[in-house]
């Protein structure tokens, strides 16, 4: 196939080799376009009226010209191990193309088959875990939080085995940059100083290029600075909407900020400050409270790793970052969702406070901000309902309702602007359940349907109410699988 007129780079490839292996894809057998993202497309500048077109790209069996598929190399501390031995396992770099506002996209076919660096997996991608990714990536699009997106996955018939036979599917992920954190800790642990060098100046040069013009100290003690607050500002946006990652490897972490490898995933129903999302962490290591932690752990990782080339004021300096954007975009999220503008010194303890609430009752946490963002119109019963003891929640406004007469804006629009912060919509896990299921079944129609709803999720959309519901007792503790 040609280009199909797309302008096409494919940098990564001006990396030292040890960055990648070309690898070409293992066909799929008799896949199937399921879901095609046409809004992304036209932002990518590209258009179709016949997604089944691209059904050949998402099975490996053709590729465009100019695509050229690698399997990168990286590396990564998982669960705090040190693994030399990661890399693409089961994903392609095909090319990277730009868009017509200049926007550069990488495209990552995952669920590719085998490369050097697939160690005990089998190359693929299920069904169940291509659409959560899907779902995710495109709901975290849709809350304004920075992500990878999903392009279009394919299903296919081929058997994959994992706790049981399941169904092969791929997806076509893309994202500004698919560099990581463990590409550094590659460089670092075993290419040396002039490798590691190279790999900062292309990101640099690819995705800071308002940092070019600083003298060379500076332009990389800025560039880390902006990668460990990126960083610490994505992890307040998790927090604030309820998000648990679950695989916080350094592996995982984008260099760009960007929510990365959507995994056993979930966002909170009833608030639980512990809660676990991910089976196989019997540690709680990545719990949704120990989020904020852990990602300054990482930054560590990346900090050793680039101590060769850094003078290390500079890296110490960058690393206190952390914390400080971390509190600042924290705070800055929570007033808003508490729709408070005047900043006062009570508004640190109240947040606690709230989340102490919220935690010890169980309360649902989306629901009750979306309540708050409505108590004009509709009184405070949607809040007390969901609580199983009223006077907790009578307490709760009260000492609100006192903070909100120190705020000089008109209820109207204070709420108007919580209902753009406070989501009505979010991928509940019995959602992406009921989802897979029907998938399973054959009907993508349920998938498409969602998808439009989590694209306007702080919009009221009445015909949808029944996506904001509280989920059912079946819904409420779903064990994810990892093996995806
Ligand atoms: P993750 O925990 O999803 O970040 O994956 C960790 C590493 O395992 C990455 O290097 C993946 O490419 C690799 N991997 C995950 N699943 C598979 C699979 N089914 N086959 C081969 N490699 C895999
Ligand atoms: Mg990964
Ligand atoms: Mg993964």
């Amino acid at each position: 196939m040609s280009n199909n007129g797309f302008r096409v780079e494919h940098r990564y490839l001006e990396l030292p080799d040890s960055f990648y292996t070309r690898v070409q894809p293992t066909p799929l057998k008799d896949a199937r376009m399921v879901c095609f993202n046409h809004a992304l497309a036209n932002q990518m500048g590209f258009h179709t009226d016949q997604p089944e077109d691209w059904t050949g790209v998402g099975a490996g069996t053709e590729l465009l010209e100019s695509m050229d598929p690698v399997a990168m190399k990286y590396t990564g501390h998982q669960f705090g191990m040190y693994n030399p031995d990661l890399g693409d396992g089961r994903g392609l770099l095909l090319w990277e193309t730009i868009g017509p506002d200049g926007r550069r996209w990488d495209w990552h076919l995952k669920g590719a088959g085998m490369t050097p660096y697939s160690r005990f997996g089998d190359g693929r991608a299920v069904l169940r875990s291509t659409i959560r990714e899907y779902l995710c990536s495109e709901a975290m699009h849709g809350l304004g939080i920075p992500t990878t997106r999903a392009l279009f996955m394919v299903s296919a018939r081929d058997p994959v085995p994992r706790e049981s036979i399941e169904t092969a599917a791929a997806l076509v992920r893309v994202a500004e940059t698919h560099i990581r954190f463990g590409h550094f800790e590659f460089a670092a642990h075993h290419e040396g100083k002039d490798t590691l060098k190279t790999l900062m100046n292309h990101v640099l040069a690819l995705h800071f290029p308002h940092l070019i013009g600083l003298a060379d100290s500076e332009r990389y003690a800025r560039w880390f600075e902006e990668v460990i607050e990126r960083t610490a500002r994505l992890i307040a946006d998790w927090q604030a909407v309820g998000f648990c990652h679950g695989v916080m490897n350094s592996d995982n972490m984008s260099i760009i900020g960007d929510t990365f490898d959507y995994g056993p995933y979930a966002f909170l129903d009833d608030f639980d400050a512990g809660y676990i999302c991910n089976h196989t962490d019997q540690g709680g290591r990545y719990a949704y409270n120990r989020q904020p932690e852990v990602g300054f752990v990482n930054c560590q990782y990346l900090a050793n790793a680039l101590l060769p080339v850094m003078d290390e004021d500079s890296v110490r300096r960058g690393l206190k970052r952390y914390e400080i954007a971390y509190n600042e975009r924290f705070l800055q999220n929570m007033r808003d969702k508490l729709g408070l503008v005047q900043e006062d010194r009570s508004d640190l303890p109240l947040i606690m406070d709230t989340f102490n609430m919220l935690n010890e009752h169980h309360v649902d946490y989306t629901r009750f901000f979306r309540g708050l963002s409505n108590l004009t119109t509709n009184g405070t019963a949607p809040i007390r309902d969901l609580f199983v003891d009223r006077s907790v929640a009578d307490q709760w406004l009260e000492r609100y309702q006192q903070r909100l007469e120190t705020e000089c804006r008109a209820h109207d629009a204070r709420e108007f602007a919580m209902r753009k912060v406070n989501p009505k919509y979010i991928l509940r896990n019995y959602l992406a359940q009921q989802i897979i299921q029907e998938a399973q079944n054959g009907d993508y129609e349920p998938m498409k349907e969602l998808l439009k709803v989590l694209e306007k999720p702080f919009d009221e959309q009445p015909e949808f109410e029944g996506y904001a519901a509280l989920p059912p007792d079946w819904g409420k503790h779903l064990n994810i699988s990892c093996s995806s």
